[in-house]
């Protein structure tokens, strides 16, 4: 018989069992509880770990060297021992929720049973006191683990109005974990509620999502039951948004297979779920089939909306936006190396595999059969750009055999906008003809410019 509890111990840290033998050493009640008892007994390597006690936070902060208050207020203090950081929260047993966010107020509990009832998934909400070997699980996770199902503690409805971000976890550990839907659940999804949710507590789950191994068919059922719709409306209005006979999907279908097959890493999968996200306003029916014109540019400018919404960095909008913006992009394997060289240097060589690895998603998320021919022209291309990142060859002005310096000396002129645009001019003729780019070249062709409009100016410029 398949037996939960057999391998438990093996994956629980040292620390973990330590933290919980110096609680029950002075007198309180210590739990391992939450995402790392989950894991463990789906035989995966947790992510983190959490410790449940009865001990107010202040004791908790007094018993332990070193520790940080990270969620006081919600009782939870993070202890750090042997270079792993451990959640240690006191139980809780919840006030009145308002707005379907946040409760009203945090009480604190005494006992664990109560604690686990406030938890959100069943599978969620069992506790493994290491020192007795026992599970508390009140609401049978062990037994929806061993199900693969996910479901609320007690009523989907209440506990989705208490808290409407619970509605998007649930989706996020369908993905994650690779579980059913319990039905019940699955219809208390109140899509509405989840504009009382912060639009950074969104942005946290979605991410956890996206990097699920094939999250694609989850946004789908979101999008079937109107969540997709409230929280990415700009991808819920692919669906239906034909595309013609190279395309077996609708829009929203293609994003969502371009998605589960391009690597996880949230930028790539970001670019993926997004490429075509420019495509519903631009769809354009023509005598000779449907067009998108344009909506590579759309794209972006709707990528950069939604991931500003959604609250992510500057660095990470402005890297999806220039994948989505370029994921059309024109080389192919036929083309010259000057033109692989120009556009490696148009969209910046830390990007070129980047966009290759969408194209690749792409590529795969047609639904067609994708001829040999075509991927060995992929695999062409792809190792044409591989020899030009790893060749010595400038990409960048700062590749360029001389700098700014060598500039203001060779030409006489001040430090300023001029410099760059002059080494700007260096780098385009050392794209054309990679063999120039040494010192004693570069600095004769600078000697040329002279009288050129470019230095027509120097004068000037000189103070
Ligand atoms: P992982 O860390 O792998 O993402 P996790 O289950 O540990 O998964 P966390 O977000 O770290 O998820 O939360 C820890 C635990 O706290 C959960 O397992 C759950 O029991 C509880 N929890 C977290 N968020 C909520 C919530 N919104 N409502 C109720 N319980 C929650
Ligand atoms: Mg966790």
């Amino acid at each position: 018989m398949f037996r939960l509890t057999s391998s438990i111990d093996d994956h629980i840290p040292r620390a973990v069992l330590d933290i919980c033998s110096t609680l029950r050493a002075n007198g309180y009640q210590a739990y391992v509880v939450g995402g790392g008892v989950r894991d463990s007994l789906r035989g995966c390597t947790p992510g983190d770990w959490d410790v449940a006690t009865d001990a107010h936070p202040l004791q908790v902060v007094s018993l332990f060297p070193k520790t940080i208050p990270t969620g006081i207020k919600y009782g939870t203090i993070t202890v750090f021992m042997a270079d792993v950081s451990i959640e240690v929260t006191t139980f809780r047993s919840e006030g009145a929720y308002r707005d379907s966010r946040h409760p009203e107020e945090v009480s604190f509990g005494s006992s664990i049973e109560e604690d686990l009832k406030r938890r959100d998934f069943t599978v969620n909400a069992i506790a493994y006191e290491p020192e007795s070997g026992r599970f508390i699980d009140p609401c049978g996770g062990r037994r929806d683990i061993r199900r693969r199902l996910l479901r609320t503690v007690g009523d989907a409805r209440e506990r989705f109005d208490e808290d409407a971000l619970r509605m998007l976890r649930f989706f996020r550990f369908l993905a994650t974990l690779e579980f059913r839907p319990h039905r019940g659940t699955l219809r208390a999804i109140n899509p509405p509620l989840i504009k009382h949710i912060s639009y950074e507590r969104i942005r946290d789950e979605l991410s956890k999502l996206l990097l699920a191994p094939s999250p694609g068919r989850t946004l789908l059922l979101m999008d079937k039951v109107g969540l997709l719709e409230e929280i990415l409306p700009e991808v819920a209005q692919g669906s239906g948004v034909t595309q013609g006979s190279f395309h077996r999907y609708d829009v929203l279908e293609h994003s969502l297979y371009a998605l589960d097959a391009a690597l996880p890493r949230l930028d790539l999968r970001w670019a993926a779920l997004l490429h075509d996200v420019g495509k519903p306003s631009t769809r354009k029916e023509e005598a000779d089939g449907i067009h998108f014109y344009g909506h590579d540019l759309e794209g972006e400018k709707l990528t950069r909306s939604i991931l500003t919404r959604l609250r992510y960095s500057r660095q990470f909008i402005d890297k999806v936006a220039l994948l989505v913006r370029w994921h059309m992009f024109p080389i192919h394997a036929h083309s010259t190396d000057r033109a692989l060289r120009r556009f490696t240097r148009k969209v910046g060589k830390e990007n070129v595999l980047d966009l290759m690895d969408v194209r690749r998603a792409d590529i795969l998320a047609l639904g067609k059969q994708t001829t040999y021919t075509s991927w060995a022209y992929y695999q062409e291309l792809l190792e044409r750009l591989k020899a030009i990142l790893e060749s010595d060859t400038a990409l960048s002005v700062s590749d360029l055999a001389i700098n700014g310096h060598d500039v203001i000396d060779a030409l006489g002129i001040p430090p300023g906008p001029k410099v760059g645009a002059i080494l700007e001019l260096l780098l385009e003729k050392v794209l054309d003809d990679p063999g120039i780019n040494n010192r004693i070249e570069l600095l004769a062709i600078l000697q040329s410019l002279e009288n050129t409009p470019l230095m027509v100016n120097k004068q000037e410029n000189n103070p």
